[in-house]
């Protein structure tokens, strides 16, 4: 059966260039302001893609002033185990258009790649969830339920209640979240941990109003410096979160070569690392912190004052494990503590999110190692990603006991969310097999 698959893969690559193609064809960004027709065009042709690759009871979950999801289920074998394949629909925005080669929502392909917008993150799910059940021409060995949601990157709000809402729609043994992918082109990764996200606003106030500089400037403290000393305090010397008793993890997985990673964050020549200990630890299951915004006099325009109040928004990542109202809290209490000269601090918290580490030794772990090494002729690996994804936590929440998979076909070129985003075509294939032979794997008992 595996020969077979194989082929029937091979196959398939013409239909999963189509089905990418027509998708990255639609600018489907759910953020405010751009179109949401075409995030429901981009849903109808998810909905149709699926039901012709032999998804069942295709249907749009709308939710109440949101974009809509994609739902169906085909049933495999009776007594055989129930997985949810996930993938989103949304793409980010293209951004300045003048930075992509090629136009952003035109699929083109180049050295085997296909470039657009969403051609990764995470139209590619998509197609690798239609490819698998057409290679099993619409007859899985396991039930298959898919869901497609349509909101991923533009809003966390809505995730939880579209999964709480539909638990009964949504129950399953094993989940696989096709949003992630391959530390390198052609290496088998699972990503095994997520790390959470918090942010708050933090607003200086030192005066009732702004005054001039010369006759007050030396002895009334300015709010914006003070916000500054503050901020200073969030890092020590060396880039380390200074916040105190917020939790870190030890990584086993893959090593994050350094000079890989300066090159990926296009790090200018000289300038040095933050933090300290194994780079994949930094990145993964440490908590890091930075000043995303401030408010404060523009330099363009800027007087000869003391600023009387000034802002900024502080985001924490956090390692998978720590809890993140905890870590708001520690962050509050260090920032009220870091006030100087009897400034007024508010805190305005933002939304909290979870982070997710995969317990790895599970049926449907195991069942995904075998499977992407038989497809992709090598060992697996595991990776860790510095970001969350908020639909997540929210799964394992409402489904403890099914066994999450978090795996696609991004690699470490995909340039996902920024421009010249792309796919590799040969990787979509592999990733499609390795899928299919786990769904194999799973109806045979792991
Ligand atoms: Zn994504």
């Amino acid at each position: 059966m595996a020969r077979g698959l194989r082929e029937a893969v091979a196959e398939l690559a013409p239909a999963m260039r189509e089905d990418l193609e027509r998708l990255v064809r639609i600018p489907s960004v759910a953020f405010d302001g751009f179109d949401p027709a075409q995030v429901r065009r981009s849903a109808e042709a998810t909905a149709d893609i699926l039901g012709s690759a032999g998804l069942g009871g295709v249907r749009l979950i709308e939710l109440p002033g949101d974009h809509p999801a994609v739902f169906g289920q085909v049933d495999g074998p009776a007594g055989s185990p129930t997985v949810l394949l996930y993938a989103h629909h949304d793409v980010q925005p293209s951004g300045p258009e003048e930075l992509w080669d090629t136009p952003p929502f035109e699929p083109i392909e180049k050295d085997g790649r296909l470039f657009g917008r969403g051609a990764a993150d995470d139209k590619s799910g998509i197609v690798i969830h239609a490819a698998v059940l057409r290679a099993f021409e619409g007859r899985p060995p396991v039930t298959v339920k898919v869901i497609v949601e349509g909101e991923e990157e533009a809003s966390t709000e809505n995730l939880p209640n579209l999964v709480r809402g539909n638990r009964e729609l949504l129950e399953a043994d094993v989940i696989v979240v096709a949003d992630s992918g391959n530390w390198r082109t052609g290496e088998p990764t699972l990503t095994t941990t997520l790390r959470g996200v918090v942010d708050c606003v933090v607003e200086v106030r030192t005066m009732e109003l702004p005054v001039h500089s010369g006759m007050y400037g030396g002895a009334a403290p300015d709010a914006l410096m003070a916000l500054i000393r503050m901020l200073a305090t969030l890092q020590d010397e060396r880039g380390s979160v200074a916040v105190a008793g917020l939790t870190s993890a030890p990584w086993h997985g893959v090593a994050y070569p350094e000079d890989a990673f300066r090159t990926e964050a296009g790090l200018l020549p000289g300038v040095e690392l933050v933090g300290e200990g194994p780079l994949s630890e930094r990145l993964w299951t440490k908590p890091s912190i930075n000043v995303i915004g401030i408010d404060a006099p523009a330099v363009h325009g800027s007087r000869n004052i003391l600023v009387d109040r000034a802002r900024a928004r502080i985001s924490l990542r956090i390692p998978p494990g720590e809890d993140p109202k905890r870590a708001l809290d520690l962050l509050t209490a260090h920032l009220e503590a870091a006030a100087p000269w009897g400034a007024r601090v508010q805190v305005t918290r933002g939304n909290p999110a979870k982070g997710f580490a995969a317990p790895t030794e599970g049926p449907a772990h195991r069942a995904a190692r075998a499977a992407l090494a038989e497809a992709y002729g090598r060992e697996v690996v595991e990776m860790g990603s510095g970001g969350s994804i908020p639909l997540v936590p929210a799964l394992t929440e409402t489904f403890p006991e099914a066994e999450l998979l978090l795996l696609g076909a991004m690699d470490d070129r995909s340039n996902i969310h920024a421009q010249n985003e792309s796919v590799d075509l040969a990787e979509l294939g592999r990733a499609t097999l390795g899928q299919a032979l786990m769904l194999e794997r799973l109806a045979a008992g792991g």
